[in-house]
């Protein structure tokens, strides 16, 4: 009670006080990118229109492709429809199409892909914008532009649709720490929308300070291979696993746990949440409500070094319950023999009822007092 009393000063809410404990052995921690290792205020920083597509109700398109118009008109599409969305991705999105003073359009049928995108209809036409497992998995490429016998789960946005051109621009972006979204309509790729996000200055301290005590570090994101591995480079995280669903992040906690690892997952939303339930998870007050209700401690700060006084806390709990133990059985294990007249026979000593029950309440006493040292914690 102490503890998770202490932890709850110093904003580390903890629903049960068996996660406090499973905390402090830890010894593999898993992070989510966007949103927990970075601000998860993303910015909108590009938007690529394909020149092969033919744009509706655009009044002139400027044989250059590079088309003003055509690059407005992706971002009016993609915001309408990231309105509905509560990504981080979507609200850097909406934002750009305000400070471009675009309309918004009325989207029908709208639906959310956890990890993959959204899609919906905008008068009339099929939209959809995400990365390539939206496009990969749910079949949106219309029928020419899918070449057969191709495997889907393989397919790349940007093979089906012979963006040559534009692959390598889109792999520079990624390995800049880009995240690069896809936008289709009625099926055929209209142009890309480049989306990025800050560091967390407070990430690469603690990273370091969780390996100094040879803690592993995990990156699991949702997000593109490049784009993970810039973030992961950048605050010296070896191990990364990249375009990961939110299903398969769960799968990676339940398999380092099969290898006596124990798990702990630093995450913000709701495709975090099948993950933060498989190990003892940790979610910001920030982050999306499935997050928080998922995870078994909630860090009032986003701040993954809140983690470490979490640990140290967790620590110094356990010796002092420890401790507590011996307080609460020294007085019994001393006490009772004595009054069953073990000292009787050479020294004819017993122990006097009044005694007892001082001895009883001092062990009482003993124990609480220690317990409310952790409070004098330096953390
Ligand atoms: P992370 O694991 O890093 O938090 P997510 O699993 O939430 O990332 O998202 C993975 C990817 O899915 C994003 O990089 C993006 O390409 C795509 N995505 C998810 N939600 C949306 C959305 N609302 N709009 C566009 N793309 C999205
Ligand atoms: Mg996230």
């Amino acid at each position: 009670m102490v503890g998770t009393g202490e932890e709850a000063r110093n904003g580390i809410l903890i629903k049960q006080a068996a996660s406090l404990e499973i905390l402090g052995r830890a010894n593999v921690i898993v992070v989510d990118k966007t949103g927990t290792l970075t601000e998860g205020k993303p910015r909108l920083q590009s938007v690529i229109a394909n020149s092969k597509f033919k744009f509706q109700n655009l009044e002139k398109q400027s044989p250059d492709g590079k088309n003003q118009l055509a690059e407005n008109e992706i971002l009016r599409i993609a915001a309408s429809l990231e309105k509905g969305s509560e990504h981080p991705l979507a609200a850097a999105i909406v934002r750009a199409a305000s400070e471009w003073k675009i309309e918004l359009a009325s989207v029908e049928d709208f639906q959310s892909f956890t990890g993959e995108g959204i899609t919906g209809t905008i008068g009339g036409r099929r939209i959809a914008l995400g990365n390539e497992k939206l496009f990969a998995a749910r079949n949106f490429l219309t029928a020419e532009t899918q070449k057969p016998g191709e495997d889907k789960t393989k397919s790349s946005i940007v093979e089906t649709f012979d963006f040559n051109s534009q692959i390598s621009t889109l792999d520079k972006l990624r390995s800049q720490g880009q995240t690069v979204m896809a936008l289709s309509i009625d099926g055929e790729v209209a142009g890309f929308l480049t989306v990025a996000d800050t560091i967390k200055e407070s990430a690469k301290a603690a990273i370091d300070e969780l390996r100094g005590q040879k803690i592993a570090v995990v990156m699991m994101t949702g997000d593109n291979e490049k784009t993970a591995r810039f973030v992961a480079e950048k605050l010296g995280i070896e191990k990364v696993f990249a375009d990961v669903s939110p299903v398969q992040k769960a799968e990676k906690v339940k398999q380092l746990q099969a290898q006596n690892k124990i798990v702990a997952m630093a995450g913000d939303g709701v495709n975090d949440a099948p993950a933060l339930a498989a190990a003892v998870g940790i979610a910001f007050a920030t982050g999306t409500d499935v997050a928080i209700e998922s995870a078994d401690i909630t860090l009032l700060q986003p701040d993954l070094r809140v983690i470490l006084r979490a640990r140290k806390l967790s620590a110094a709990t356990m010796r002092n319950i420890r401790q507590n133990l011996f307080f609460a059985f020294a007085y019994n294990l001393l006490g009772v023999p004595i009054a069953a007249g073990a000292l009787y026979p050479i020294f004819g000593v017993l122990l006097s009822p009044m005694i007892a029950s001082a001895a009883m309440t001092f062990s009482s006493v003993s124990v609480i007092a220690n317990a409310l040292r952790l409070r004098n914690l330096k953390l």
